[in-house]
Order: structure tokens, then C-alpha cells, then sequence
């Protein structure tokens, strides 16, 4: 499947064209100085003037100019219908639009209203939205918003401690952006720690000419440092981030203009204001090897800023696994990630200078690269962002709801194994019930390989009452365990405690009757702990490690999630999931139901 992506900006329109069955990139081009008689078409093949109808090029002669050149004979498109979806960058969906979604006429409705968060960005993504939509009529257009990543913050950290009603009736709260580059940041980690991202906290940084750090906690942003527009947070190439909200008003007393603070804020400040250089970081790190004090203040300041920020993420997820850096001056800047680096042992990190140092950018090639120390129990990875390419992604998944790793994770079955109470003897146990020596006999197999249900069977006899007819498991074990329902226990009149198997410590006894004896044990009676076995690679492939607690769904007519299924992972094992009857029973499942994995729980 073939997806054209396009980020409309105020005055270009990049595109990128996928084939998602690999993901390579079949196209890519920009068309810059929309809005203007000079619309130029730069691309693999070289620079085009845009064709226009009226008296400059709008963004609907734009898309029309890029689809004529994927079509053309030969081009990536030209085959007819080939062309699966379309992913619009969206800047800001708001709190109505909190994932990524495919277009109608609401949808646009929704991004028009978001458009006062927004007021540069959301009317051009709109525009170029229309015009796709009219260019290409025949094919489902997503929007991926810069937002959505953040939507799950919490409310402690989305909203800002002004009265309340501000929230509630404007919607003035924390939204953040760069989202489709933390999201990237985030699978790219996860992908090179070789773990699952549902169990990695980490400390993203963006930092391009915007930037922005968001902290992620099992795959989702807990917190970011952008606001509800993207001037908070850190020093930017020309936007200030955090200040005191009085300077502002202490400014317009002095007599500037909303539009005045405006331009100086979000153009006139940051690395730019302090450098007095410009916002290019290279030109800056120049200027300051070179002696020149503002120019190291910018970049004192910029470090500082971050590291402040990187801090207050590890204290919020209770320390991070990786520290990520993306963006132009995240990918190339040796210098800020050493200082920013620099004394966060605390932390966990150690920077590897020398990795540091051979510049990653390099070597990246659309990769990761880890440039801490192996023993580093904090990694420092630096990923070359691709937000393209992460909306590409959004795009298929919403058209066929095809997956990101968490979600084909999620989707996967496990099947249900109903145990009925049943009781593993030893040999001593077994002689006594069934006379020495007595060899017992398989009846049918169970589904965990070795063991097997014997012909078999004792009666178990409580101070209560009694229950006959009760499987023996097959090989002998070292000590005898009787594992019972809860309705099995009350019958017999006794109160076992919910344990994992082998654990008998202080459990209560039974008395087992068989056609040779009687055994009276002083414990060994369980309710089994509900448990998942799986092999390694199953494990793997889910995520969880051996004696992770997992929670599953159960779908039908008892709906539920179960929580505290613990995983016990042996080469020996197969996937399959064990439930005492009562549990079976109250969620409607049997020996032929599965269940969705639903997550890590602790
Ligand atoms: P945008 O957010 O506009 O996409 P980028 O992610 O390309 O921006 O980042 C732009 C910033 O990265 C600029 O400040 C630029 O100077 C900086 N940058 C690019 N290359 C280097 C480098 N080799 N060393 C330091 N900074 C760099």
C-alpha cells in the first residue's frame, strides 16, 4: 500500500511518498513560495514552476502540480488507484480530536474550531487538507495531529493552576506538540532496547528550531513541556519557552502591542534574542568557540533549560531507561549533549564521550545510535526523527487498522485453559492411596507438554464436607498440592489462600481417600493464582519477562479485564492461559475461549 504524505506549512508543502510494505520511500519533494505568482516544485528530478489558475499558485494548483508529477509515465504512482491513503500533518486537534482520524466534513469542522489554538498552522492544514481532498476525491485522507501523542497527559500535568472555569468553558490547558517525532523517538528506543515499549519509561527531546522534551512512561507522554501553544518550555531557535507569565503584561504597560510581544516571543527570542547571531545553532556554537559571550550565553542557557527539564521527567517516571535526543541541533550537537549530560550520574547516565564525539549523525542513516557507556544504566540514544514516516504509519493504521507494535501486541489471543480441581501426589502420598509402587495411568494429555490427566482419581475429604471423583496430574512432584475452586472450599470447609504453585508454606491440609488408603496432609491446599505459560519467544514477542503480572480482556457476554495474571515463562511451556472454574465461570470462558493480552501490570 502506497501513502503520499503532506505537511502544508504556511508558505511550502512537503510530501513524502511510501510504500508501507517496507516502508521505503518511493518520493519525496517540497513545493515552496505558495501564496505567490513563484510557486517552484523541487523534487528528485529537479525544479518545476507551478502551473497556476488564478493570479498566484493556492494550495489546490500545489497538490495538483505534485499529483501530474507521481503520475507521470514512470513515476511512483502511475499506476491507476495505487495511491492508498493520504496523511495530513494536522498541528492541533484540540480535545476533540485525540488520535489520529479519518477525514470528513466534521473532522475539518473540528480542525477549523482548533484553529484558535493554533491560528499560523491549523487554517493552512485545512487548506491543504480541502484542496487534497478534492485532488484526490477517491482516496480516505487521515489527519495525524501534532497533539494527539500527548492526549492521555494527566490531569495534573495538562492543566495550568489558573481558575478552573478557564479549562473548563475555553479549553485553556496543556495540549503539547512534536508529537509523530516523540512517538518515533519512543518505538526507535524501543526497537533498539530490544524491550517492550509498554515497559520503558523515557526523556524524549526534540530539538530543531522548535523543541520540546516529553516524558514517556509504557508508551505514553505523561508529560511535555510544550503548552497549549508551542512557546512553552525550552529555549527555541527564535521562541523564549518558559518565562514569568508578568512579563508580558509589564511589557504592555511599557506600551507594546499584543502583536509586538507576539512577534517578539515567538520570533525574536530565544537562541536568536540571546545570540543576537540568529537562530542557526551552528552559527552560535561558532560564535561561541570563537569567544563571543552572548553567543555562549545562548547556549549556557539553552543546556541549562534542558537539563532542568530532563531532571524533572526522571523525578516524574521514577527514573528513565533511555534519555533520547532527535532534531537538527539533538542529532549533530556534540556540545549540548555532553553538557547536558554532564553530572546527571544521578540518574543513571554516563556519557560515552568518544561515542558521544564520532559524531552519530554520521552513521545514523535513518537509525539510532546509543552513545552512553554499556554499564550506563540510563541510555543516551540519539535517533534521527522521521515524523513523515510516523504519519505514514497513523495513515494505514487508521485506512486498515493495521497495527503499531503495541496494538498487534494487544490483538494477539491467548488461549484459555479452565482448570477443574485436580491434585499432584508424591510418591509416598501415591502409595499410601493407591498401593507401592502403583503406577498411575494417562487418561488424556493437558495442554502443557509432559503433564497428562491419569484414570486416576481420589476423593478429597474436608472438616465440611467431601468432593469425589477428583483428577490426579500426572508426572509425581515432590510434595502433594491439591489445587480447589473457592466453591470447591467452602463445600469442604476449609480456606486455602490464593498461591502460585510449589508455594505451600502455611497452607491448610485435606484428607485424600484412594482405593488403597487415606492421607491426611498437614497443607498443600491452594487456590491456583491465575497464571500465563509461555515460552521465551512468547515471551518476547508479548513483551513480559517470568513473573511480570499481566492484565487481560475478556470479551462476550461477561465482558472483563482481569488483572494480576502472573506470566511463567520456561522453554518447556506453550502459550496458555489458567483459570480455576470459578474464575472461567464468572467471565463466560472455556476451554475453547482466548483472551486479549492487555497490557504489563507491574
Ligand atoms: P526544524 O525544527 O525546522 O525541522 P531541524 O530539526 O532541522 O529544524 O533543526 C534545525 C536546527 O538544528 C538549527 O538550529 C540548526 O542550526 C541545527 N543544526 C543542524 N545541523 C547542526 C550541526 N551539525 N550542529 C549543530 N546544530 C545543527
Amino acid at each position: 500500500m502506497k501513502v503520499l504524505v503532506v505537511n502544508v506549512g504556511s508558505t511550502s508543502v512537503k510530501y513524502n511518498l511510501y510504500e508501507m510494505d517496507t516502508e521505503a520511500r518511493l518520493a519525496a519533494g517540497a513545493v515552496e513560495r505558495v501564496g505567490t505568482a513563484n510557486a517552484e516544485h523541487v523534487h528528485e528530478g529537479g525544479r518545476d514552476k507551478v502551473a497556476f489558475t488564478g493570479d498566484k499558485a493556492t494550495a489546490a494548483d500545489v497538490q495538483r502540480a505534485i499529483l501530474t508529477h507521481l503520475r507521470r509515465s514512470g513515476g511512483p504512482l502511475a499506476e491507476p488507484n495505487s495511491l492508498g491513503a493520504v496523511g495530513h500533518r494536522v498541528v492541533h486537534g484540540g480535545e476533540k480530536l485525540i488520535a489520529s482520524v479519518q477525514i470528513d466534513d466534521k473532522v475539518e469542522e473540528i480542525i477549523a474550531e482548533c484553529a484558535r489554538f493554533a491560528p499560523l498552522h491549523n487554517p493552512v492544514n485545512l487548506a491543504g487538507i480541502r484542496a487534497a481532498r478534492e485532488i484526490f476525491p477517491d482516496v480516505p485522507h487521515v489527519a495525524v495531529f501534532d497533539t494527539a501523542f500527548h492526549a492521555q497527559l494527566p490531569p495534573h500535568a495538562y492543566t495550568y493552576a489558573i481558575p478552573h472555569e478557564l479549562y473548563l468553558q475555553r479549553g485553556i490547558r496543556r495540549y503539547g506538540f512534536h508529537g509523530p517525532s516523540h512517538q518515533f523517538m519512543a518505538l526507535s528506543a524501543a526497537e533498539h532496547l530490544q524491550t517492550d515499549l509498554s515497559k520503558l519509561k523515557l526523556v524524549t527531546c526534540h530539538l530543531g528550531g522548535g523543541a520540546s522534551v516529553a516524558a514517556i512512561d509504557g508508551g505514553i507522554s505523561v508529560e511535555t513541556s510544550m503548552g497549549m501553544t508551542p512557546l512553552e518550555g525550552l529555549v527555541m531557535g527564535t521562541r523564549s519557552g518558559d518565562l514569568d507569565p508578568a512579563i508580558p503584561m509589564i511589557l504592555a504597560k511599557d506600551g507594546m502591542t499584543h502583536e509586538q510581544i507576539d512577534e517578539l516571543l515567538n520570533r525574536k527570542s530565544g537562541l536568536s534574542g540571546l545570540s543576537g547571531i540568529g537562530a542557526d545553532f551552528r552559527d552560535i556554537e561558532k560564535a561561541a568557540d570563537a569567544g563571543e559571550p552572548r553567543a555562549r550565553l545562548a547556549i549556557e542557557v539553552f543546556v541549562h533549560r534542558l537539563r532542568k527539564y530532563i531532571g524533572a521527567y526522571a523525578a516524574i517516571l521514577g527514573g528513565a531507561d533511555a534519555v533520547v535526543f532527535t532534531g537538527g541541533i539533538g542529532e549533530n550537537s556534540v556540545r549540548v549533549r555532553h553538557q547536558v549530560c554532564d553530572g546527571l550520574f544521578y540518574m543513571g547516565v554516563v556519557l560515552d564521550e568518544e561515542a558521544n564525539k564520532t559524531s552519530p549523525a554520521a552513521q545514523l542513516g535513518g537509525g539510532i545510535v546509543e552513545v552512553s557507556k554499556p554499564r550506563s544504566p540510563t541510555k543516551v540514544l540519539v535517533v534521527r526523527t522521521d515524523e513523515e514516516r510516523m504519519i505514514a504509519r497513523e495513515a494505514m493504521r487508521c485506512v486498515v487498522g493495521a497495527s503499531g507494535a503495541i496494538r498487534s501486541v494487544r490483538a494477539r489471543p491467548i488461549p484459555v485453559g479452565v482448570s477443574v480441581r485436580h491434585v499432584h501426589l508424591s510418591r509416598a502420598d501415591c502409595d499410601v492411596l493407591f498401593g507401592p509402587g502403583y503406577e498411575l495411568t494417562k487418561k488424556r494429555d493437558v495442554t502443557q507438554p509432559g503433564q497428562y490427566v491419569t484414570r486416576e482419581t481420589v476423593d478429597l475429604v474436608g472438616p465440611k464436607g467431601e468432593v469425589r471423583g477428583v483428577a490426579v496430574i500426572n508426572p509425581l512432584r515432590k510434595a502433594t498440592q491439591i489445587e480447589v475452586a473457592r466453591t470447591d472450599a467452602f463445600a469442604l470447609g476449609i480456606t486455602p489462600p490464593l498461591r502460585e504453585s510449589g508455594k505451600l508454606d502455611g497452607t491448610p491440609g485435606l484428607t485424600l481417600r484412594g482405593p488403597a488408603g487415606t492421607v491426611t496432609t498437614t497443607s498443600g491446599v491452594i487456590l491456583a493464582h491465575r497464571h500465563v505459560h509461555m515460552n521465551p519467544q512468547q515471551a518476547k514477542d508479548y513483551g513480559v519477562s517470568d513473573k511480570d503480572m499481566i492484565k487481560v480482556r475478556v470479551e462476550g457476554d461477561r465482558e472483563m479485564t482481569m488483572g494480576d495474571v502472573i506470566v511463567r515463562v520456561n522453554p518447556d511451556y506453550d502459550l496458555d492461559m489458567h483459570i480455576d472454574t470459578d474464575e472461567a465461570n464468572a467471565a463466560g470462558l472455556d476451554n475453547n475461549s482466548v483472551v486479549a493480552f492487555d497490557g504489563v501490570q507491574r
